[in-house]
């Protein structure tokens, strides 16, 4: 397993070569972000990007939102998966945050996990992109990436994976972190082609290792 400082060190690698990662989720307000986050669900942000725009603006607060019958969301969202359920947590999670939390959006993980639709990682991503409270939202890219590094144990629950990453890397690393993460997922590591050969991590991958061992055998 890495270590903390070879941890560190991998992220150093993944910064060395993507020297600018961030979200890229488009939002005016957090009320916005936070409706971002919900339809980022299984679908790229990119695609959200597409959609939000004419959702936006059709439903500026909360409130307006919340009186929408999901039908009507539905023409906004509708191409990006699972968009039914997303219509219905959009309402619901208005809703949510006009009765709860003053039409605010509440600053910690036990209020947002409360609102309808946002689980432990949206949670994470909020709190991360829009209040800057450090967390590391363990997402498929996250989860993959460590796990191929020995960071994380092979078995952890995404919850576990988040705990373990969040002992091995300083707090203030956390954010910046999940998106070096994301990035190496999404353009080396990918899910069925990591790129092993060319990567600069190959040589602390035990993963890496035995992929290039099979195609070299
Ligand atoms: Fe992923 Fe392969 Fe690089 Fe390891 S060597 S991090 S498995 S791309």
């Amino acid at each position: 397993m890495l270590d903390e400082k070879a941890t560190t060190q991998a992220l150093a690698v993944m910064a060395t070569k993507f020297p600018k990662v961030g979200s890229s989720l488009v939002a005016d307000s957090d009320f916005h972000f936070l409706l971002a986050v919900i339809l980022s669900a299984q679908t790229t942000d990119a695609a959200v990007n597409r959609v939000t725009p004419a959702l936006f603006a059709a439903y500026p607060q909360p409130e307006n939102l919340m009186q929408a019958q999901p039908i009507e969301v539905e023409k906004y969202i509708s191409t990006l998966g699972l968009y039914h359920n997303k219509a219905r947590y959009l309402v619901a999670c208005a809703r949510d945050l006009v009765n709860n939390f003053a039409s605010q959006v509440p600053r910690n993980h036990r209020d947002l996990q409360s609102l309808a639709g946002v689980g432990r990682k949206t949670a994470d991503v909020v709190l991360a992109e829009r209040f800057h409270i450090p967390a590391l939202a363990v997402d498929t890219h996250v989860e993959r990436v460590s796990k191929r590094l020995a960071m994380v144990a092979t078995d952890a629950s995404v919850l576990q994976t988040e705990k373990v990453l969040m002992t091995k890397i300083p707090q203030e690393e956390w954010i910046h972190a999940h998106h070096l993460f994301i990035t190496w997922g999404r353009q080396v590591c990918t899910a069925r082609n990591p790129a092993c050969a060319s990567c600069p991590l190959l040589a602390m991958c035990q993963e890496g290792k035995r992929r290039m061992n099979e195609v070299n055998a």
